[in-house]
């Protein structure tokens, strides 16, 4: 029997993703090619708590909803492959407030989404030594409204996962830039692919691959980079902690704590360190951690999400060439719905049904040949 041929370009949380259920069906030639530049996932800080956020577009929520209930699958589905040390878990988050009011706000926000978002679990309000409990070494006069269902997850472990187990399973990985070409191929240097179908997760790039072929994309980059700090503190079980404004601090084991992130519209795809702008960050986070401030920076990373003018994710087959799936445009959610997309790309490939209405994710109003884009 023929083999059907798969590409996929880009290996960030979709694209391995897609690729490792891919590769576990016979009959199929995968292939996921990266050029291993601006990988948002790696950057990513990590959190996946996506039902306190105070955005009120339901198609978006529906999707990050999903997508984080999604990580359960995905973890069952490691530990079936083998994997034993998985790089998620679910150790509750935190969402910081100035005032009783805005907590109890949240609070009765959470409450209502529980209903239909199970995995939200217990929701308590906390405040001073409540918290300390929690995080020993935080000193904060705020309160927090803290959800147990909560998560964290490694990016680069959960990629090193995938692609690891995607190419035992059979699956080719190629390090290099590619380039589309008409006709159902793909050019990487000198070495021109053919594919039966292909998939483009090239996050931001997205626009960089599809110009070339007469196509308008609604993507713009931005830029975010954070630090992590290597502690002595017993961090294996703290929540994430979301404080006012746009500085996170989210613990992993042995003592890891990641910080950040900026959200900089202003930089274009430029994937240099700012560190200034790192030790900002270091600063807010020492506000509420004092002790953070004996500590030096141990890793600092640098990322570019994509978004769209709407600041909605799409994902799905192209209409003018049915050949081609697409997704980008996850922005700072991404890691949340990434795994959940992929899963589904791979099921479109696979024609296997899935409940998930994807309609309302069209890449349709955001990649023209002809016509308008649905921002101009
Ligand atoms: C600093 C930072 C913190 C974040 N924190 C969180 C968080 O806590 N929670 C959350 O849910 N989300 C978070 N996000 C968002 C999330 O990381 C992204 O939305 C998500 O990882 C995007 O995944 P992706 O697969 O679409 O793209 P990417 O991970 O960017 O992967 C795309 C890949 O395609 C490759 N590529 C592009 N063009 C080509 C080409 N022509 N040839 C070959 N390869 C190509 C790129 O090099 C890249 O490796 C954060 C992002 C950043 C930057």
């Amino acid at each position: 029997m023929k083999q059907k041929k798969i590409i996929i370009i880009g290996g960030g949380i979709v694209g391995s993703t897609a690729a490792f259920y891919l590769s576990q069906t016979p009959n199929m030639q995968i292939t996921l090619i990266d050029d291993g530049t601006g990988n948002a996932t790696r950057a990513a800080a990590g959190i996946i708590c996506p039902w306190l956020s105070q955005r009120r577009n339901q198609t978006w929520y529906h999707l990050v909803d999903k997508g984080a209930a999604f990580y359960l699958d995905l973890m069952q589905d490691l530990q079936k492959a083998g994997i034993t040390h998985l790089p998620y878990k679910q150790t509750g988050t935190l969402v910081f407030k100035k005032k009783d009011s805005l907590l109890n706000q949240l609070a009765t926000l959470a409450q209502e989404r529980q209903k239909h978002s199970p995995m939200i679990a217990q929701i308590d309000i906390l405040k001073g030594q409540e918290l300390s409990t929690q995080i020993p070494p935080l000193v904060t006069d705020q309160g927090a409204v803290l959800t147990h269902g909560g998560g964290r997850v490694d990016g680069g472990q959960l990629l090193d996962q995938l692609l690891g187990l995607f190419q035992q399973q059979g699956g080719h990985f190629i390090q290099g830039k590619a380039q589309l070409l008409p006709d159902n191929q793909v050019q990487i240097d000198e070495i021109i692919y053919d594919y039966d179908e292909l998939i483009l997760a090239a996050g931001a790039w997205l626009p960089d691959l599809l110009t070339p072929l007469g196509y308008k994309v609604d993507i713009r980059p931005q830029k975010g980079q954070l630090l992590s700090i290597d502690t002595h503190f017993t961090t294996d079980n703290w929540p994430g902690c979301m404080l006012h404004g746009e500085i996170d601090i989210l613990a992993f084991e042995q003592g890891k704590l990641v910080i950040g992130a900026t959200h900089e519209n202003d930089q274009g795809y430029n994937l240099s360190l700012d560190r200034e702008k790192i030790q900002q960050m270091k600063e807010v986070a020492s506000a509420v951690i004092p002790d953070l401030q004996q500590y030096e920076i141990s890793h600092t990373r640098v990322g570019t999400r994509a978004y769209t003018s709407d600041f909605l994710p799409f994902y799905g087959r192209l209409s003018e060439h049915p050949a081609i799936l697409v997704a980008s445009g996850l922005g700072s959610s991404g890691l949340t719905c990434g795994p959940f997309i992929g899963w589904q790309l791979a099921q479109s490939i696979l024609k296997q049904p899935h409940e998930f209405d994807a309609n309302p994710y069209s890449p349709d109003p955001y990649i023209k040949i002809q016509g308008r884009l649905k921002s101009e």
